[in-house]
């Protein structure tokens, strides 16, 4: 997987952003941790069975209905079913070796 260090991306208070399975991350927090890229290494499991572009669309909506739901940013970020997979899984090394697929829709 193809990380990216730069001083833009994420915004401030983030570690990582997966762009169509490149991770863009902070210079400060270099190197990142196995588990940040496992996280995100499951995001790009989850944009490829999204075709990359629904992913996004269905990450934005879901997190507008979580903020309406919870009234917070954060609690609405941790609660988008995409996250709420990687952040179960994110320590397992080997969870993408036997996830099902579409596993993050038990979540929503
Ligand atoms: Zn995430």
């Amino acid at each position: 997987m193809k990380i990216i260090y730069n001083k833009l991306l994420p915004t401030k208070g983030f570690v990582a952003l997966n762009l169509f399975g490149v991770i863009f991350a902070r210079k400060e927090y270099k190197p990142i941790s196995d588990r940040t890229i496992n996280h995100e290494s499951i995001h790009t499991a989850q944009m490829r069975e999204m075709l990359y572009l629904f992913f996004y669309i269905w990450y934005g909506i879901e997190w507008v209905v979580r903020l309406l739901q919870y009234k917070n940013k954060r609690d609405a970020y941790r609660n988008i079913s995409f996250e709420k997979e990687a952040y179960l899984h994110d320590m397992d090394p080997v969870y993408l070796k036997h996830r099902k697929l579409y596993n993050w829709f038990r979540l929503v």
